[in-house]
Parts: C-alpha cells; sequence; structure tokens
C-alpha cells in the first residue's frame, strides 16, 4: 500500500511540477485505483467540513419541554398530588407526558428529513479512478485524485492543475477578488505567494468561471484553505417560511386573547369559591390545550413531510418557504434541451454544398451508414470531411462498456462523435493526425466552439500560422457570419450572397423538421485571435432530440392547472417552433428571437411577455430580464437553468430551478430548487404538490384553531352563565390530545383534493386565513360551543329532575359534554377536509384520518366504561339511549358546516382558469 501523502507540504504545493506531485501522491495518468483511495479515505478522513448545525434527538426532546406553561402544570400537579388528589395528578401528568412524546416525534421525523435532504444536497466530483471518468461524492475525494473541472463546477477541494484550457475562476469566496483569476499550471518560483498569486493552484469552495482543467487533489476537507477560513459548511438553508411568520403573529395573538379567557375563568371560579390550586391547574390545563403554540411547529413539520414527498418525484427542495411559493407558481419558464426534450441527440442530415444526406442508425452505437442522394455520390468525401472537423471541434467520447456504448460529455458533441464513428472516423485516431493545442470553449452566449489543431493544411492567409488548423462547430447563422468561403466537391469557392442564402433554406428546412442544426467550418493556417474569422464553411447537420413523452403530459396538466409554460432556448426558432408545437407549449402565441428582444425595451417587453410562448436563440442574460417582466405583471415565475450564467435569472425567480444531472454547482447554488431528473414533469409534479401541502396546512389549521374556539367558548360561556365548569382539567386535556394529535396528523397527510390541479394558482398575497377560511372556522366553533353547552344545562337540569344527586347529575352532564365535544371534533376533522366541497364527496378518502378516529373512538369507550379510566377521567358510564342523544348532538355540526359550505361556493366562486392565463386558443 502506497504511503498516504503528508501533509507537511501545504504550503509549496505550488512550486513543484504537477509531475512531482503525481508521483509524490502516487498517482498517474489513470488517477488512483478504487482500493488505494478507499484506504486514504480511511486514514485521511472524508473531504468534509463539519455541519454548521447538527441537531441530535436529545435536544429535540429538551426542546419540548421548554414550554413554559407545561413546565407550571407539571409543577402544579406535582403539588396537587402532595396535598392529596394523587389519581388526578397521575392522570395529568401521563397525557402531558404522551403530547410531549407526539410532539417530539413529530419533530424528530421533520428534522431527519431535512438532514436526508442536507445529504442529497451533497456536491459531487469528476474523477479519473482505475483509468475511468466517474463522478463521485465529493467527500470521497482524496489526495491524489485526478479531478476534471470544467465551467459551472464548484472546485471540490484544493487542486493542483496539470492541464487548463482557457481555465479561469471565479475566487470572491475566498479571497473577495470579484474578477475571475486565469489559471495554468506551470510551477511557480516564488516560495511565499499569497493565496491569490498561486495561480496554478483550484481551491476549494470557488467556482470556474469559464474553460476548462484538469488536476490532482493536494488537500481535502478542513486542510483545505476553505476549510481553514471557514471551519463551516453552508449546508441546506433553514430559513421562516413567509406562513411561518404570519403564524407566529397569529399565535401570539391567539395566545393573549386565550391567556386572558383562561384567566377570566379561573379568576371566577375561585370568586365563586372553588378552591384555589384547583383552579389554578384547570388554569392552566386549558391554557395548555387552547394556546395554538405549536402553530407554526406543525407548518415546519407539514412542510418537511412535503419536502420528502417531493424528493420522491425528484424534486429537491433547499428552503422551505420555496415549497410554500412552488403552490401559487403561475408560469414556468423552461429550457427545452434536457428538460423538455430527451437530449439524447441522433445525427439524421447533413447538408453539403447544396445537397442533403440521410444518416441512419440511432442510439450511440456507431452502427449506421450515410444514405447520400443517387445524383451526387460526390459529396461522400465533404460529409466524412464535415463529421471528421466537427469530431475534432468536440469533447465528448465514445466508449464501449459492458452494457453497450455510452457517451461522455455534452450530447450535442455526441451526435457528431457517433455518427463519425459510423463513418470508421474513430476519435482517437483523428487526434492524432491532428492534435489539439488550444480551444475557444463554448458558452451558450457565443454559441459555437473552436479548437485549433497541429495540422499543417497549406494555404494560410497572411499573418496566420500554416501549421496550424482550426475547426468550429455552433450556431448555423454565427457559423456562416464568420465564413467567406465555401467548401465544395469541386474545391474551394467563394461563398457570395446567394450560396449565403442557399444555405440559410436549408438551415430553415431542417429546423423546421425539429431538428437542431449546427454548422460546421474549418480554416487551413489560424492563429487563436484569428481562428473564428475568414473560415470554410463545409455544411450543416441536423440533429433530432426527441421530446420527452412525459413533457407533453406535463404541459397539459399545467394548462389546466392555470400555470403558463414557456419555452426558453438557445436553439433556432424553427426547431424550438416545431418542438414547442409538437408539446403543446406554442399555441395562438409568439416565438421570438434573442435579437428582437435586444430590441425591446423593459415596458415593451412587458407589454408584450403575455403573448410570447417561445424565446429563441436567447442567452442565459435574456432570462433575467424575462423573469422580471413577468413579475411586474404580478406572476410568480419559476425559472429552469443549467449554466453558470443562468445563476442571477434564477436568483431573480420565485422559484429558480437547477439541473441535478447536466446543470453546474453554480446554477444549483443559486436555485432554490434541484430537478433530480432534470426533467420538466418533475417540476409540475413538485408545483402540484406545492398546492396540496398548503391546502393540507389549511385543513389542519381549520380544524385545530375551530376546535380552540370551540372548547375555550364553552368553558368562557358556562363560567360567564354562573354555570359549574362543564369539563375537568383532565378532561380537557384530553380533548386536546385527541384532536390536536392523530387526527390533526392524518389532515397533514390529507390525499390532495381531486381538482387540486385543476384550479387556478393561488394569490400568495392571499395567505391562508381566507375570508372563507375564518368564517368556517367561527361557524364550527361557534355551533360547537351552543351545542355542547346547550347539552350541559339540558342534562344538568334533566339529572336533577330524574333523581340523580347533584354530584352524579354534575358528572354525568359533564360526560355528555365531554363525549359530544370529542365527537364534534372528529365530524370536524371530516369536514375541514376541504374549505369548499362537501363532506359527502370522498369522504373517507384519508385512510389515516380513519384510522385515527377509529382508534380514538376506541379510547374513549375505555374511558367511559372501563372503571378505573372512568375513575382518572371523572367519566360516567353512559347508557345506549344517552348515545343517541349526544351522537345526534354532535351530528347537528354537519348541516350547519355544509350550509355553511353551501353559502360560500355561492357567494365566493373559486376565480376560474380563464382569468387566470390569458392565452388566447
Ligand atoms: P436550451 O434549450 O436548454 O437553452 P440549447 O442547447 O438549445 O439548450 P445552448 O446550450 O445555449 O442552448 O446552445 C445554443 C446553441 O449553441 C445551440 O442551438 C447550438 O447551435 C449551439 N451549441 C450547443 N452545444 C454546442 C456545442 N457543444 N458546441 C458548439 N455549439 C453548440
Amino acid at each position: 500500500m502506497p504511503e498516504t501523502p503528508s501533509l507537511s507540504n501545504r504550503d509549496g504545493w505550488h512550486s513543484l511540477s504537477a509531475d512531482a506531485i503525481s508521483q509524490r501522491l502516487d498517482s498517474g495518468e489513470h488517477g488512483l485505483s478504487s482500493a488505494t483511495a478507499a484506504e486514504r479515505l480511511r486514514r485521511q478522513g472524508p473531504n468534509e467540513l463539519p455541519q454548521a448545525e447538527t441537531i441530535s434527538p436529545w435536544d429535540i426532546l429538551a426542546e419540548q419541554f421548554q414550554n413554559v406553561l407545561i413546565i407550571i402544570l407539571l409543577i402544579a400537579v406535582a403539588l396537587s398530588a402532595l396535598l392529596g388528589e394523587v389519581l388526578e395528578s397521575v392522570v395529568i401528568a401521563v397525557i402531558v407526558l404522551f403530547a410531549i412524546l407526539l410532539g417530539f416525534v413529530q419533530e424528530y421525523r421533520a428534522e431527519r428529513a431535512m438532514e436526508a435532504l442536507r445529504r442529497m444536497a451533497a456536491p459531487a466530483a469528476k474523477v479519473i479512478r482505475d483509468g475511468r471518468e466517474q463522478t463521485i461524492p465529493a467527500r470521497e475525494l482524496v489526495p491524489g485524485d485526478q479531478v476534471l473541472l470544467t465551467a459551472g463546477d464548484r472546485v471540490p477541494a484544493d487542486i493542483r492543475l496539470s492541464e487548463t484550457a482557457n481555465l479561469r475562476v471565479n475566487e470572491a469566496a475566498l479571497t473577495g477578488e470579484s474578477v475571475p483569476v486565469t489559471k495554468h499550471s506551470a510551477p511557480l518560483e516564488a516560495p511565499d505567494l499569497a493565496i491569490g498569486d498561486r495561480i496554478n493552484l483550484a481551491y476549494s469552495g470557488t467556482d470556474i468561471a469559464y474553460g476548462r482543467g484538469r488536476g490532482i487533489v493536494v488537500e481535502t476537507g478542513l486542510a483545505t484553505e476553505f476549510g481553514r477560513v471557514t471551519g463551516m459548511l453552508a449546508g441546506v438553508q433553514q430559513q421562516r417560511t413567509p406562513l411561518q411568520q404570519n403564524l407566529d403573529k397569529v399565535g401570539r395573538v391567539l395566545a393573549i386573547a386565550a391567556g386572558i379567557v383562561v384567566v377570566l375563568i379561573a379568576g371566577l371560579g375561585v370568586l365563586r369559591g372553588e378552591p384555589v390550586l384547583e383552579m389554578f391547574i384547570f388554569g392552566v390545563a386549558l391554557a395548555v390545550a387552547v394556546v395554538p403554540e405549536a402553530l407554526p411547529a406543525v407548518v415546519t413539520i407539514s412542510l418537511a413531510i412535503g419536502v420528502q414527498r417531493m424528493v420522491k418525484r425528484h424534486a429537491l427542495v433547499r428552503r422551505l418557504p420555496t415549497v410554500e411559493t412552488l403552490g401559487s407558481t403561475s408560469v414556468i419558464c423552461s429550457d427545452k434541451t434536457g428538460t423538455l426534450t430527451r437530449d439524447e441527440m441522433t445525427l439524421r442530415a447533413v447538408w453539403t454544398d447544396g445537397h442533403q444526406t440521410a444518416v441512419t442508425g440511432s442510439g450511440y452505437a456507431p452502427e449506421g451508414e450515410l444514405e447520400l442522394p443517387p445524383d451526387a455520390p460526390e459529396q461522400r468525401p465533404l460529409v466524412e470531411r464535415l463529421l471528421r472537423a466537427a469530431t475534432l471541434a468536440s469533447d465528448a467520447h465514445l466508449e464501449q462498456e459492458d452494457d453497450g456504448w455510452r457517451l461522455y460529455g455534452d450530447p450535442t458533441e455526441g451526435a457528431f462523435v457517433v455518427a463519425a464513428a459510423k463513418l470508421g472516423l474513430e476519435r482517437s485516431t483523428v487526434e492524432e493526425q491532428a492534435p489539439r493545442i488550444d480551444e475557444i470553449p463554448f458558452s451558450s452566449e457565443r454559441k459555437r466552439m473552436t479548437t485549433l489543431h497541429r495540422e499543417p493544411l497549406g494555404d494560410a492567409p497572411q499573418g496566420d500560422s500554416p501549421e496550424l488548423a482550426a475547426y468550429t462547430k455552433g450556431a448555423a447563422e454565427t457559423i456562416l457570419a464568420g465564413c467567406d468561403r465555401i467548401q465544395s466537391s469541386a474545391g474551394i469557392r467563394e461563398l457570395d450572397d446567394a450560396t449565403g442564402a442557399q444555405i440559410n433554406a436549408a438551415a430553415k428546412a431542417l429546423a423546421s423538421d425539429a431538428l437542431r442544426v449546427l454548422a460546421v467550418a474549418y480554416k487551413p493556417g489560424a492563429t487563436k485571435e484569428t481562428a473564428e474569422q475568414g473560415m470554410i464553411f463545409l455544411g450543416l447537420a441536423g440533429m433530432i432530440d426527441p421530446p420527452r413523452s412525459e413533457a407533453q403530459e406535463a404541459i397539459a396538466a399545467c394548462e389546466r392547472a392555470g400555470i403558463r409554460p414557456v419555452m426558453i432556448t438557445g436553439d433556432h426558432p424553427d426547431t424550438a417552433r416545431a418542438i414547442a408545437r409538437e408539446l403543446g407549449i406554442l399555441r395562438a402565441g409568439r416565438v421570438i428571437v434573442g435579437h428582437e428582444l435586444d430590441r425591446m425595451n423593459d415596458a415593451e417587453l412587458e407589454a408584450a411577455v403575455e403573448e410570447i410562448e417561445v424565446y429563441a436563440r436567447v442567452s442565459p442574460e435574456h432570462k433575467l430580464r424575462v423573469v422580471q417582466a413577468w413579475q411586474k405583471q404580478g406572476r410568480i415565475c419559476a425559472m429552469t437553468g443549467d449554466g453558470v450564467n443562468d445563476a442571477p435569472a434564477l436568483k431573480r425567480a420565485d422559484i429558480g430551478i437547477a439541473m441535478g444531472i447536466t446543470g453546474t454547482d453554480v446554477s444549483r447554488e443559486a436555485a432554490d430548487m434541484t430537478l433530480t431528473d432534470d426533467n420538466f414533469a418533475s417540476i409540475v409534479g413538485a408545483v402540484e404538490e406545492g398546492r396540496g401541502i398548503f391546502s393540507n396546512i389549511k385543513k389542519y389549521l381549520m380544524y385545530l384553531l375551530s376546535s380552540n374556539i370551540g372548547e375555550i367558548g364553552l368553558m368562557a360561556a358556562a363560567t360567564l352563565a354562573g354555570l359549574p365548569l362543564p369539563l375537568s382539567a383532565v378532561q380537557i386535556l384530553y380533548v386536546n390530545l385527541a384532536t390536536d394529535g392523530l387526527p390533526a396528523l392524518a389532515l397533514a397527510v390529507d390525499p390532495p383534493e381531486d381538482d387540486l390541479m385543476e384550479r387556478p394558482p393561488r394569490d400568495p398575497k392571499t395567505g391562508i386565513f381566507t375570508p372563507p377560511v375564518i368564517l368556517l372556522m367561527l361557524v364550527g366553533g361557534i355551533w360547537s360551543t351552543l351545542v355542547n353547552l346547550g347539552l350541559f344545562v339540558y342534562e344538568l337540569n334533566n339529572g336533577a329532575a330524574s333523581g340523580l344527586d347533584p354530584e352524579q347529575a354534575l358528572k354525568h352532564a359533564m360526560t355528555m359534554t365531554f363525549v359530544s365535544l370529542v365527537l364534534i371534533q372528529f365530524f370536524k376533522a371530516y369536514n375541514f377536509r376541504s374549505d369548499r366541497r362537501s363532506l359527502f364527496q370522498q369522504t373517507f378518502a384519508n385512510k389515516w384520518l380513519n384510522l385515527a378516529i377509529l382508534w380514538e373512538l376506541g379510547l374513549l369507550t375505555l374511558i367511559i366504561y372501563v372503571p378505573m379510566l372512568s375513575n382518572a377521567f371523572g367519566t360516567y358510564a353512559l347508557p345506549a339511549s344517552d348515545w343517541l342523544l349526544v351522537l345526534a348532538a354532535a351530528f347537528s355540526i354537519v348541516p350547519v358546516l355544509e350550509a355553511a359550505k353551501w353559502v360560500l361556493r355561492h357567494t365566493h366562486p373559486e376565480p376560474q382558469i380563464g382569468n387566470a392565463s390569458t392565452r388566447a386558443d
């Protein structure tokens, strides 16, 4: 086993040559072997910094005891136990402990969900190990690993660069320097250079702004410069959501109001001669039951559970507020390639010198051939020349593995490399003939990529280097603009206007068939500065990128849900148009291209934005303007992006969406959500989950608060009416546990209403407490108060009349009220599954709720009929006839809430989809 490299050289890496370091760290061209890497990982520890915070189960448990009310209550019952009320004290203590346990379980689950998220959002790194290119979690990097870096990557460790191609690194995170630093691989003489001057090192935590590089890991984890400076890693951010903030406020107001009523009830009790300690315990128990202190926590739990569900649907949310915003998303702007289409490019047609040749075969297997036009067999060498040129100007490479052919690199380039291989033009062979010595990399702004090769082709124009040749491929119009000659079968000729028009027409024809069109050109004799001018046009290539089958359905779903899908692509407008039509994005609206957008000012764009369905030939910078224009229209805009320059638009969008597979680290960092399958359908799935979560929080809140209104209303009304208290401290605590506990949790996972995606998006300004929600809560709460109070009074009188002694009569009346209150809550739970629809639609669709209610009913029966429990809870064994009465009384909540919903449906009709989407069909 080779020696684990020492860290003693940490300040000298820049002065050694890359080869010397390779030797020292026992790593060569083929990288480390998996075994060596595993051994080093074991010895050095993972390449990660300590997490900013991890919450242990003990912390969560301790937090549950931080509720002042609960502590006071426990002290008071301990006191009362000392004074002789042992049974009551024990029961209260058990109920409270049970509530604490429930709270703990809920929060523990939420915390685990968040932790799972943090792990999933962990960065990855591209390495060469066992001679193969692989993507591994960045935490598994060890010194000696060979790492590949490309624009948009976050540098995963401290790396001594061994190869650079126009590599520029943004080191702002480490040094504060805002201009990207150009990097080289040569050793540096001076021993004591500042970090910013060691330009042959790429530091962990910085971003590759441009170009490409390769290097060897020299430091990992806390030993990196970044680790030394910060010592902490920012994980998934936890912020309070607007809803949580809102509920914090609502919770405080309600707590104060409830507090006042509780003091009043207990105070009046004391004045009436009730024992002070008993009233104190009662008051605190009532406060524990009705103060909605758990409100914000409950929302966190729902959001966290929702986030977990989204992960299953391939959407990884980085911040909780995103979940809330997702539900009100009204516009989704999506890239085309990879998100709406499969990004599996296959070259189908090549246009050379006025003739079109078809290419057969599918997938990445280099099996297929040319179908030359019968009247122009002489095109073969031209087609070969074009494919050879495009292969030289590509980075992608093809490899045969056990399970078939695999493409490494960009699929657009892959289409060329595969097509060339079909003609026997292997990438390695052509590279040997013409070794690459420099390159001008692809970017979405430039829309082309050019490489320089050592290949003397003669004919160098003056000032150019005769032994070099340049090859380029990219968007047809960009390439054409840099050409003044064209290669024909008869030789090179002038590219005149007529030929230019012919090329444009050919490109348009290919694009209209939904093919992605690229042009290829070359230049004998070139320097890097002049490479892209005065080139010789070789021809066009048309490649197919089939739409994702799920995308079409997802777009139809958007349509039904009042969400506008918009396509934003760097591709040719005709290709974009054809695919947008096929997918259903383009209907009656417009397609505009980047340079038209440049001519519009912001006001013009805002006026037109509702009509534009497709943006073609745009650069990432345009996306920012599109987002802003939609936001000016008051829309909640989701935007996808994968490149470095997409970051500003992703940050600005209400929901920035990055790609998990093809996206860059920089875009993922800027985004609110990452798609783990890069699929448009997953965005729509996440929106659906977002809507579902919001509506479940609404159900939960209506239920919880309406129950509390019912409880406190009953106690306050009885006190004011001079009646005895209708429930004991034990009973009130139990009601609270039974109703806040399982049924409320079950509502948090209620299945979505089936028209959830057939409604327009929620207006984010309306919040959760809409007039219908408030009305239903009040009606439910007040009716519960009236029914229970009525029943209590009736039973008190009835008991006295039927000859029960006063104590028994009170106990009987209290039991009836207790049961009625619990049953009313159960009916409400089913009722509040929707704030609009009748209870009788899919009544029992929530199986968790059914189970919870069955369980609670069982417990209720035990409490009433098992002597030991009925003793503890002070209940009376009700005869069957009482059950009929109590059931009838409780059931009365159903018609009342149904009537309220009926009124609401007629006075507050749901906005129609047509209003939200101004789409003309
Ligand atoms: P999206 O639809 O996600 O915006 P896109 O691939 O159409 O993706 P870009 O990646 O910005 O958009 O590419 C814009 C144009 O640049 C393409 O239409 C193509 O003409 C050209 N292009 C794409 N990839 C390459 C490449 N690897 N080398 C050279 N040119 C490329």
